[in-house]
């Protein structure tokens, strides 16, 4: 039997709304991840979804029908597990695309899904692309989804519209597979173009353990007795180095505390804790390596980190995070047009003093532009975050009273 290990990949599953990625992420785990559009209805805000997956392979089948999501072949025999995935299901709904950045920050390659029975590309399709190029995520492969609902004919044009949709970019030759992920017809194919397309990266394990935060919760079940409740626990992807139970760890910027004086005035104090337990989904370990979407547990007192509080932040070990600032100075560019909108609007210079969102890795952030050139630009940010030399920042700006990504910048100190 397959010995079960945690995920070695974070694949993004992205597209425009409808188009069929909680679907898609069904066909290849067996697990629906989103609640979307009853959290959209209930006004909450919207999470991403994740979910682990298999690929294996039958050794007495031929490729692509020898690539499949379960443990046993056709034939009766064992298949061979090649690799276990973490699917990072971004929202499409077009006010959530500051969550769909964040979870941009944690994808070591993406589906982009384009349903064939719809003109391409549609506003989402686009904007994600850019994020996708924006936030550095470069492996890919396009999912052309409800294949089933088409003509021959239709297939074959959206086809066309896709290929004319990559021309000239960096996805220019990116593979295009056709699917039914309802139907799961042509699965084998898709996993066999993950497998040549989005290896998994080279990981520093001798550095020391960082993680960006995505999720946080409270796991304890309403009325469980105080000596039984557990400590708080943080979801996110480590990016590099190894994670064990007992390590020490601190976050940051961590949570906010208020001070005296001014009404409503706080700072952000880094906590200290321990790590308890670990987890990918339902699998323990002792020890946890990047890849996969993972869950801290700790001895915090689990109010600091119920309802995602704690999104945004780093987690280190003592000593070793990146410094926490609220004034960030970047090299940057802006997108000629602005994204994600049916209409095509120029995008005018940005002004000193108009307010940003800046998204890095996970944190999302509010703030005001200082200083701007054509080239570069000093924010100053209401509340701190984690940034370095060289980390990336998405740019978003209010455009006809939406946040619409904008641009992008290298943080310079
Ligand atoms: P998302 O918003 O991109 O996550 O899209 P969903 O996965 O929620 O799919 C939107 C709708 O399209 C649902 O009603 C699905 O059942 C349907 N759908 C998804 N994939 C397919 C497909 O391959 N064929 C058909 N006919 N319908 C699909
Ligand atoms: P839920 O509240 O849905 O049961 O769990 C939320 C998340 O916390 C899941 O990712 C789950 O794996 C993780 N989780 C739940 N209990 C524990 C625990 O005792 N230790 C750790 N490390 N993670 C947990």
């Amino acid at each position: 039997p397959w010995k079960m290990k945690q995920p070695e990949v974070n694949i993004g599953v992205v597209g425009h709304v409808d188009h069929g990625k909680t679907t898609l992420v069904q066909a290849l785990t067996g697990i629906w991840t989103a609640k979307h559009s009853e959290e959209l209805k209930r006004g909450m805000t919207i999470r991403l979804g994740y979910a682990d997956g298999n690929i294996a392979y039958c050794e007495n089948l031929e490729p692509p029908e020898a690539y499949t999501t379960e443990q046993i072949c056709p034939d009766g025999s064992e298949s061979k597990l090649l690799r276990r995935v973490s699917y990072v299901d971004a929202p499409g709904h077009e006010a959530l695309m500051a969550t769909m950045l964040s979870g941009a920050a944690l994808m070591d390659g993406a589906l982009l899904v384009i349903a064939a029975n719809e003109p391409c590309p549609q506003p989402q399709t686009l904007e994600h692309f850019v994020a996708l190029d924006i936030i550095g995520v470069r492996n890919l492969v396009i999912v052309q989804n409800k294949i089933d609902v088409v003509s021959k004919e239709r297939a074959l044009e959206n086809y066309r519209e896709i290929k004319k949709f990559v021309k000239g970019t960096w996805a220019e030759n990116a593979p295009i597979i056709p699917v039914s992920a309802l139907h799961k017809a042509n699965i084998d194919a898709l996993l066999q173009a993950m497998q040549e397309e989005i290896p998994t990266p080279k990981r520093d394990l001798s550095k020391p353990p960082l993680m960006y935060v995505a999720r946080s919760f409270d796991v304890n079940k309403p009325g469980t007795r105080p000596e039984d409740l557990k400590g708080g626990v943080i979801g996110g992807s480590l990016m590099q180095g190894v994670l064990r139970v007992g390590d020490e760890i601190e976050i940051r910027p961590g949570i906010r505390v208020p001070i005296g004086g001014g009404k409503g005035r706080y700072r952000y104090e880094p906590i200290i804790s321990e790590v308890v337990s670990l987890k990918f989904g339902n699998l323990s370990v002792e020890e946890a390596k990047p890849g996969g979407l993972l869950a801290i547990g700790t001895k915090l007192d689990p109010s600091l980190t119920k309802s995602d509080a704690l999104i945004g932040n780093i987690v280190g070990k003592p000593g070793h995070l990146p410094p926490v600032t609220t004034h960030i100075k970047a090299r940057y560019k802006l997108l000629q047009r602005v994204v994600g909108m049916k209409e095509m609007i120029q995008t005018k210079p940005i002004s000193r003093g108009e307010v940003v969102v800046i998204t890095a890795g996970t944190a999302i952030r509010v703030g005001i532009v200082r200083n701007v050139t054509s080239d570069t630009i000093e924010i100053n940010l209401r509340d701190p975050i984690v940034a370095w030399e060289g980390s990336r920042i998405a740019i978003s700006r209010r455009v006809l009273g939406r946040w619409r990504l904008a641009g992008w910048g290298i943080v310079e100190e």
